[in-house]
């Protein structure tokens, strides 16, 4: 059993402390405000009156948890402690000042972690007499529940003591995984395009958030759309982390905030706890405009397609419904679905010769989506689209239009998540699995970006970015150099190398 310190009880803090306390260990907390200290203790009561209602504790293991959590009032309390977990406001000066006040006070054997969502860990250990022993542990809200734990290096931690964070976690009932320091760490810094894609998506006027909400819900598999997500988060302190890895990789344009976003916060819309933000609460006005536009009807024209495996799925339940679908068709005119490449249907359709083009977009599933994405070329005809409309609610497919945006939505989310792991692989910070772990934990992905991109087939990925570059220009969609190598020599990230 250990002696654990916890500093800062707030929000962090206190799940921390509870989690230590819930693993066996003695913890000591402590906080410079004597009411943050109370509301913190309140709250790990709160939480475990909950769990004993749910019959998941008993009261007995109740006072014998809380038996072990002392309320400390200055550092030099902490000094038994064999680990010390700072969970104090992000501010990098204050937290600076602290390590090297722990130092004074702590054995030379005791390591020292810091909860900092954001701080480079080789920056906070600058001015540490003993910089090896600070390591990044990064819990997630709420600690109790969440599983997933970001253990990091900095650039002088030591790696037995990475070692011994990680083991410490799993004994903890955590999921660790390792990172190097590097901005956003995993989870933020994966999960940026998810955001910024639908924030280009929604400034481009590509659809209105609900109705990309729900394409990313119903196609793309996610629990939450990005919109919903960011009025849960908070506007700004969502467009804060962005700003923040924004300036630690030296202003790098892909993780440029966005206007819409920044405007919005200036608007005070800066979701659920402000009463508005993408939508408004409590009254939530989660329906998408209207842009379905055929009545369901029976199928008139025959129906051509591109050839896909991803697609064949949903080729079949076409066909299954009455469709005549045929593939590759001589004719040019006829309506034609595809699924998206990162062109613009209207750039495809040019490029292609093929008049009546309708483009799908990415589903998790094809054999059992309830719903698709689709916008078409501004060559296609009304009746073309309406054809396509038709053949797919007969199919019992809801259909949601979107403008002709390249990459669509699901697409380009998709193909700019599994860039961004892919480069945090190529630049060693961490491994496809511990990526795809940190996504689906952290996140609630359906599936990890790396494996999904496999699924999907790295040269689809890689098409995708490159057509997205082609139509917006290099700086946001380069492809990472893993991406490409992968793709050429037909590799996958989870698979033989
Ligand atoms: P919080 O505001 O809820 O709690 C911060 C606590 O630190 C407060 O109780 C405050 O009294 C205390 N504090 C302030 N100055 C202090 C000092 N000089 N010494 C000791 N304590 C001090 O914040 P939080 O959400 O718990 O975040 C704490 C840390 O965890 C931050 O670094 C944050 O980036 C990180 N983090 C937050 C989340 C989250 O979702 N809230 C998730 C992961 C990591």
């Amino acid at each position: 059993m250990l002696t654990i310190g916890v500093i800062g009880a707030g929000t962090m803090g206190s799940g921390i402390a509870q989690v230590a306390i819930a693993a066996g260990e003695t913890v000591r907390l402590y906080d410079p405000f004597p009411q943050a200290t109370e509301r913190g203790l309140e709250m790990i009561k709160k939480n475990l009156t909950y769990l004993i209602s749910k019959k998941k504790l008993t009261a007995d293991e109740s006072s014998d948890m809380l038996a072990r959590l002392v309320i400390v009032t200055a550092t030099s309390d902490l000094a038994p402690c064999d680990l010390v977990i700072e969970a104090i406001i992000e501010d990098e000066p204050l937290k600076k000042e602290l390590f090297k006040d722990l130092e004074t006070v702590l054995s030379t054997k005791a390591i020292l972690a810091t909860n900092t969502s954001s701080i480079s860990i080789t920056s906070l250990s600058k001015g540490m007499t003993h910089p090896e022993r600070l390591v990044g542990m990064h819990f997630f809200n709420p600690a109790p529940r969440m599983k997933l734990i970001e253990v990091i290096t900095g650039l002088r931690t030591s790696e037995q003591h990475i070692d011994f964070i990680i083991e410490l976690a799993k004994q903890w009932g955590k999921v660790p995984v390792r990172a190097t320091s590097t901005p956003g760490f995993i989870v933020n810094r994966v999960a940026r395009p998810f955001y910024g894609e639908a924030l280009r998506i929604l400034a481009e006027h590509g659809t209105d958030h609900a109705s990309l909400d729900m394409v990313m819900r119903e196609c793309g598999g996610f629990p939450l759309g990005p919109c919903q997500l960011m009025d849960l988060i908070g506007l700004d302190v969502n467009l804060s982390v962005t700003q923040s890895v924004f300036e630690a990789t030296a202003f790098d344009p892909r993780y440029a905030p966005s206007l819409l976003q920044q405007e919005l916060v200036r608007a005070g819309k800066i979701g659920r706890k402000s009463g508005e933000g993408f939508y408004t609460y409590p009254t939530d006005t989660v329906n998408p405009e209207n842009n379905e536009t055929a009545a369901v009807k029976p199928n008139e024209l025959d129906l051509g397609y591109v050839e896909h495996c991803l697609i064949r799925p949903l080729i079949d339940r076409l066909i299954h419904s009455g469709s005549r679908v045929t593939k590759d068709t001589a004719s040019k005119n006829i309506p034609t679905i595809a699924l998206t490449d990162g062109r613009t249907a209207t750039q495809r359709s040019d490029d292609e010769s093929t008049q009546n083009l309708v483009l799908l977009d990415l589903c998790v599933d094809f054999e059992i989506t309830k719903r698709i994405a689709l916008t078409h070329a501004a060559q296609c005809s009304v009746q073309a689209l309406e054809q396509v409309v038709c053949a797919l609610k007969n199919a019992g497919l809801h259909v949601t239009i979107i403008r002709d945006i390249a990459g669509m939505i699901v697409t380009r989310t998709i193909a700019m998540l599994a860039n961004e792991a892919a480069d945090l692989v190529h630049h060693r910070v961490s491994t496809p699995i511990e990526i795809d772990t940190a996504m689906t934990l952290g996140t609630g992905y359906p599936i990890g970006p790396l494996l999904w991109a496999d699924q999907i087939g790295l040269k689809n990925i890689s098409k995708t970015l490159k057509n997205l570059c082609d139509h917006y220009g290099p700086s946001r969609y380069r492809i990472s150099p893993l991406m490409q190598n992968k793709s050429i020599s037909n590799q996958l990230f989870h698979g033989p190398s």
